[in-house]
């Protein structure tokens, strides 16, 4: 099925974005955000895909072709900004995406976060294509580019930013709810107490360290590849804990609370859902 919506972590692995500092990595942040934004589709109804869902580097290239590709109407890329500035921007396409713009910035602004504009840009001599190789190279895709803030703010943002980058992300989804005329709900518990994502990046890469154990009174466990939901429907294959006497692999990454990410000898490199209910275990 074709998702809605494609959410775009910005940059990741090699690729730390401009907008870091001495606090986050603007990558961390902008997977933060965008997984975030994702469950929030799930529970909202709204189908939706992720460009990433790990610390992975993708190449421009890559990323446009992953929006491209998806099928998806619309294309939300999560950027924190540097430069020296305050306040968020959202950047649309000089071909559309101004109403949903208009209507994102207003629902950041509810939150108290400053919006300094939204605009569009074109090359300097060609005034009929994008500036951003992601409104360029999209396709059909209409994709908008929000910037939270700046890393770098002389004023409230980095304090805004760390705080609250989850309820600017609500806010997106809020926004557009509206703009689809898609029901809206609050998320169940405030986006306050939800654990920071930075901080759930870090507790998840200590976790990362250790290795993972499938018992071996599972027959069958689903695995998918890493860049596709981890679904039943998209497995790419199974493992056969129960056939080995139980099955260990090291984890090399998590991409989604009890997603894993191992390697193994027939399907390569996969992702695995492990709840503790499962029966996997960690050591
Ligand atoms: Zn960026």
């Amino acid at each position: 099925m074709k998702p809605l919506l494609i959410i775009d972590a910005g940059h990741g692995g090699a690729d730390s974005g401009g907008g870091s500092n001495h606090l986050w990595k603007e990558k961390d942040m902008c997977l933060g955000i965008s997984r975030y934004q994702f469950e929030r589709c799930k529970q909202l109804g709204i189908s939706a895909a992720l460009t990433r869902y790990e610390d992975e580097t993708i190449s421009s290239g890559n990323r446009a072709k992953l929006v491209r590709d998806s099928g998806a109407q619309f294309c939300l890329s999560n950027h924190i900004n540097a430069g020296g500035g305050d306040g968020a921007e959202i950047i649309h396409s000089i071909h559309g995406g101004k109403e949903l713009a208009d209507i994102i910035a207003v629902e950041i602004k509810r939150t108290g976060q400053n919006v300094r504009r939204t605009f569009t840009r074109t090359l300097p001599d060609i005034q009929s294509l994008d500036y951003y190789f992601m409104h360029r190279l999209t396709g059909n895709v209409r994709t908008l580019i929000i910037e939270y803030g700046f890393a770098d703010s002389p004023l409230d943002d980095v304090a805004q930013l760390k705080d609250n980058h989850l309820q600017y992300a609500e806010a997106v989804i809020r926004g557009f709810c509206l703009f689809m005329k898609h029901p809206y709900e609050m998320p169940k518990s405030s986006v306050k107490k939800e654990a920071s994502l930075l901080e759930v990046l870090d507790s998840e890469r200590s976790e990362i360290k250790s290795f993972l154990h499938l018992p071996r009174h599972v027959l069958r466990w689903r695995v998918y590849p890493p860049n596709k939901q981890p679904v039943k429907g998209n497995e790419i294959g199974f493992l056969r804990p129960g056939k080995f006497g139980g099955l260990q692999y090291q984890i090399i990454d998590k991409t989604l609370p009890h997603v894993y990410i191992i390697h193994t000898r027939d399907f390569g490199r996969v992702q695995i859902y492990a709840h503790p209910n499962t029966g996997a275990t960690f050591h």
